[in-house]
């Protein structure tokens, strides 16, 4: 397990707590890298997320 705080791919917000972050912010995989999606994102991206599209798409 890593305790860096996971930084949101998309605004670049970095999570104040690491543990929490494992909770409401949003997890995917992409070419075998974790990518991080902070919960106010997660929100505004929700179709995106849904329709499986690239995060480089954004
Ligand atoms: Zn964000």
């Amino acid at each position: 397990m890593s305790d860096e705080s996971p930084v949101c791919a998309t605004c670049g917000a970095t999570a104040p707590d690491p543990a929490l972050a494992t909770i409401t912010w949003t997890r995917g995989i992409e070419n075998g890298r974790d990518v991080w999606t902070c919960d106010r994102c997660s929100r505004e991206h929700l179709r995106s997320i849904e329709g499986k599209l690239d995060s480089a798409w954004w």
